[in-house]
Parts: C-alpha cells; structure tokens; sequence
C-alpha cells in the first residue's frame, strides 16, 4: 500500500524524511511502502511466540485479516448484543464499533501505544506515557518523547488510534454494516481522516506561543484493523530507523558505504515494523473479544522485545519495506 502520498496535507514529518530527494534508477521518486502482513516474515526479531500470541489470538487476528469468521465470535453469531442495537456478527465489524466495548479498544490502545513507546526507547529516546503534557484545551495526547527533534521542534506528543474499516453499528441502513466505509479498500482516506481529526484536536494547541513550556510538535500515530498503516505514522518508524543507523556508525567510528548504511537501516527498519506489526495484530485479537463468552480475560500481553545484536540479515537493503 502506498502510503505517502502527494498532497498529503497533514504531514509535518516529509521535511525530515532522510529520503526526500532520493530517486530510483528510472528518475522516480523514492516512496516508501508499507505491506500489513510483511511484518510476518521477521516475527523471530521480536521474541514471537505463544506468550505474546497465543492461538485464540492468532486464530482471531487472521480470521479478521482475510476476512472470515472469527472462530471467538462464531458462538454468538445473531445474538443480539447488550447494546440491544445489533446482532453481533462473526466478522467482528459490531465489536469492533459498538460502544459496549470501549473497554476492548482501550487495552487494544494501550497495546499499540506501549509498542510505539517502546520503539522510541529502543532507538534511545526518552519517552514516556505517563504525566504526558496537556495541550492548550486541557487534553492529554497518549506519548511524550523528549528531545527527538523533528518538524523543527524539539519534543513530539503522539496520540495513537485504531480505526475499523467496515461499518458495524449502522442503524438507519443496517444492510450497510459489514460494507467497507470507504467503496475504495485501497485508499489512505479512513486512515488519513481520522489522522486528520487528531491534528485538528490536538496540534495547534501544543504548538501555541503563549504557553509556559516549550512548544510541542503533534503527530497522529494511526493504524487499522486491517493492519495498514498512515502515513506519518509509518515515517516516523522510517526517520527513526534511519537515526538507529546513523547512531550505529557512530558508535564504531565507522564511515559506511551507501549499501552498508542502507543495510543497517533495512535492520532497524525490519524489525521496528515487526514490532508495530505485532502489536497491531495483539491489539485486534484484543478488540475481538466478548467478556461474556467462557475465556479467560489475558493479561495484556507485553511490548514486543528484541535483541538487534540477534536480527536477521534482509534480503534486501532497499527502502521499499
Ligand atoms: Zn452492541
């Protein structure tokens, strides 16, 4: 999915993008993209297994991904839901959107946020969740990461969501539930407008003069259901891949080739995007889930881990994740 796109009114990040002006061997610009399911094949980097993922979950994240019948919500098919609107249906597109479950997409937030946070305190940030600076209007955004310099400020609040591509709480037309909101499966707009909607909450706020403290740059952190991704989201991982690498070659006083920059960088950037990548799919299966079916509620599972010393080699070192 491509998911910078031209026009992109909302990023604040392009101007740190370390690939800006690159061009390919044809004289094309240099996009990056991000595929929902490459995550997958660079699952050992981030300490998978069955106590980060166990098989309901994993059975109930694929289910959704390819779009059959979630094994957890197939008991409760055509039961009507105790918001007394819907039945549920095995798809998930009801639990998903119902506000009977707002518990669910809290610790699907939490999940998600704590994967983001970890990401950035790996790449030696400081960056916190807790007593996050309030904006202007007395709203908290959910990441405060000190001193990372971007968008030509020097600290960033991030606020995280996830967001359901498919209707599943329409009254007026209930044939609509179970449709995608947007006709166009591929288009950016789901995600692009609630990252819109973040900005318009939180960004002039944070960056107003008047305030006491510094100003703050705002950037939307923003995924679906589906596991793709929004733009600034997805440069975010990019430019702090890419500041891992530099920090890398640093370290060993080392003045890398372009192909052993870009190498280290695919490292980083491999194995950040199977962090985010993971964390989504825990964050749905966590979504999908009744507390009046007969499970055990989970704890919620930890950020993913890792050792870098330990990553594999990609196969390839361009930018095109
Ligand atoms: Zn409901």
């Amino acid at each position: 999915m491509p998911s910078e796109q031209d026009g992109d009114v909302q990023s604040i990040l392009q101007q740190d993008m370390p690939i800006a002006a690159d061009r390919d061997d044809n004289g094309k610009k240099v996009q990056l993209r991000y595929s929902p399911l490459a995550w997958l094949s660079s699952l050992s980097s981030v300490g998978f297994g069955s106590k980060t993922f166990d098989n309901a979950d994993w059975s109930s994240w694929f289910c959704q991904v390819i779009g059959m019948p979630l094994p957890a919500l197939v008991p409760v098919r055509d039961r009507i839901c105790a918001c007394g609107r819907h039945h549920f249906d095995a798809h998930g597109d009801h639990v998903h959107t119902c506000k009977k479950y707002t518990r669910n997409r809290y610790d699907a937030h939490q999940i998600l946020l704590k994967a983001l946070q970890s990401i950035c305190q790996r790449a030696g940030y400081v960056a916190t969740i807790r007593n996050i600076p309030e904006s202007r209007g007395q709203r908290r955004a959910d990441l405060f990461i000190k001193d990372i310099q971007l968008a030509g400020m020097q600290d960033l609040v991030v606020d995280v969501s996830i967001i359901h591509e498919f209707h599943g709480d329409v009254l007026q037309d209930v044939r609509r539930n179970g449709t995608l909101c947007n006709p166009d499966p591929s288009s950016p707009a789901p995600l692009d407008s609630k990252a819109k909607q973040k900005v318009l909450a939180y960004r002039d706020d944070y960056r107003r003069p008047d305030r006491s403290d510094r100003p703050k740059a705002f950037l939307p952190a923003i995924m679906a259901t589906s596991g793709r991704i929004q733009g600034e989201m997805l440069r975010l991982l990019f430019i702090i891949s890419h500041r891992q690498a530099e920090d890398y070659f640093d370290r060993l006083g080392d003045d890398p080739s372009n192909a052993a920059f870009t190498t280290r960088r695919a490292i980083y950037h491999t194995h950040n995007r199977a962090c985010i990548g993971l964390a989504c799919a825990q964050a749905v299966a966590s979504r999908a889930y009744l507390p009046s079916l007969p499970l055990q509620r989970r704890p919620l599972p930890p950020p993913p881990q890792g050792d870098l010393d330990f990553l594999p080699i990609p196969s390839s070192s361009s930018q095109d994740t």
